[in-house]
């Protein structure tokens, strides 16, 4: 079974580039309550908060830079081979499915319809996704695992 995450306090900005890499990461702002999500949700907590290091299922970071935060996290679960770019909602963090061109023929800019052949949806926000400029700028936010990887 793959890894999960769950990040919080502090942590916004590491979910979501977690999720640009391909891992399954969610974030909550609850403070202890985050304990018991994670258990429900079978999901490591990945967290800032002193209060809960040490705990059961938790991983501690002292890192502040999210780009270094990252690498931590991915060294020590070792998620180096998971790391799969393009295949999970920014947003919502569901998984993307690969969707034919007709099927996002004047939901994507006129440009991009004509410029890309390739594109994927989020199930549940139905956020169309294609490896365009936006994309590429996605991937020089986690361009120091990419270079790893
Ligand atoms: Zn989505």
């Amino acid at each position: 079974m793959a890894k999960k995450f769950v990040c919080n306090g502090m942590l916004g900005k590491l979910s979501r580039l977690l999720r640009i890499i391909g891992i399954d990461s969610t974030y909550t702002n609850e403070g202890m309550g985050i304990l018991l999500l994670a258990r429900k949700e079978g999901r490591t907590i990945i967290t800032c908060n002193t209060r809960l290091r040490g705990r059961e299922g938790v991983f501690f970071l002292s890192e502040t830079i999210p780009q270094q935060q990252l690498t931590a996290v991915v060294d020590a679960y070792n998620l180096w081979s998971e790391i799969r770019p393009f295949s999970r909602c920014v947003i919502c963090n569901d998984e993307l499915t690969p969707v034919a061109k007709d099927a996002v023929k004047g939901r994507v800019p006129f440009f991009t319809y004509k410029h890309f052949d390739e594109y994927a949806e989020c199930a549940r926000c139905k956020r169309v996704y294609w490896k365009g400029s936006h994309y590429r700028n996605m991937l020089k936010e986690v361009e120091n695992v990419l270079a790893r990887g």
